[in-house]
């Protein structure tokens, strides 16, 4: 069984980013960049079913700009076998992703491809959605638990009332969630084997895929300032302040 994993370059978690003054987009120059974090889960529940003897092959996959390249060694050093990065424009929009995913499944005839729940740069959570529904296989998003068996995916799926459980016939697609894994450091003798990994490059026109952006951003700002809290001494003084400072809506 092989596995296909999507992995996207972002500016790293730890890192508040700020928005560019003309408000067109965010500041990323000569920010951090990292394997976006749900992408790493993804990775390590891959790599985890390889190490099972349930997978045989862990692909990863990233479309962006060269220095890609240094998150899909990121993911070869946490085990995936091999690479693909499809060269396109800074940050993609999901569909323009789940096209040219559609065009690296019928190339690598996966039987489960891994992505994360969202992206933490616009967290858009979108691609799997849409990669399942442009190659019309089943589709779990938000999952926590995972079991392979007999061409189906037995799946935890975390919803707001609680956990709902699917069983998928395979080939599927499936987002990665929070509490699916715990995601292993790379150690260093991993690192160094990872550089000796393949690494195949494409680009998007190749693969017949249009990347024109469909959306259009129109603004970004910084979210409000908060007002800072008060602590009250008392219920009298909380209900005073509610009758004469709070605003009714
Ligand atoms: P999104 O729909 O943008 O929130 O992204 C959901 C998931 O799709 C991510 O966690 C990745 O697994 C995958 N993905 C999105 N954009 C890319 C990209 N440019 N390259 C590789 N994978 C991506």
């Amino acid at each position: 069984m092989k596995i296909l994993v999507p992995v996207k370059r972002v500016v790293d978690f730890n890192i508040k980013p700020r928005v560019k003054s003309d408000g067109s987009g965010v500041e990323t120059a000569g920010l951090k960049m990292s394997m976006n974090p749900f992408d790493e889960i993804a990775v390590e529940e891959a790599v985890r079913l390889r190490e099972k003897g349930i997978a045989s092959e862990v692909v990863v996959v990233s479309i962006g700009v060269q220095q890609a390249q240094e998150t899909l060694r990121t993911a070869m050093a946490m085990g995936a076998d091999r690479a693909l990065l499809v060269l396109s424009e800074e940050s993609p929009e999901p569909l323009a992703v789940a096209k040219v995913l559609m065009k690296l499944v019928e190339k690598e005839q996966p039987h489960l491809v891994i992505l994360g729940k969202q992206a933490i740069d616009d967290d858009m959570n979108a691609t799997g959605q849409m990669l399942a529904g442009l190659l019309g296989w089943a589709q779990a998003t938000f999952v926590s638990k995972i079991e392979i068996a007999e061409n189906r995916a037995r799946v935890h799926r975390e919803i707001d009332g609680g956990l709902e459980e699917l069983s998928l016939k395979l080939p599927a697609v499936i987002t990665a969630d929070l509490r699916l894994n715990e995601p292993r450091y790379a150690t260093l003798p991993n690192i160094m084997k990872a550089k000796k990994k393949p690494i195949e490059t494409l680009n998007a026109a190749d693969l017949g895929v249009d990347m024109m952006p469909r959306l259009q951003i129109l603004s970004v700002a910084e979210p409000a300032n908060k007002k800072a809290c008060v602590l009250v001494e008392s219920v009298s003084e909380l209900v005073e302040k509610l009758r004469n400072e709070a605003k009714v809506l």
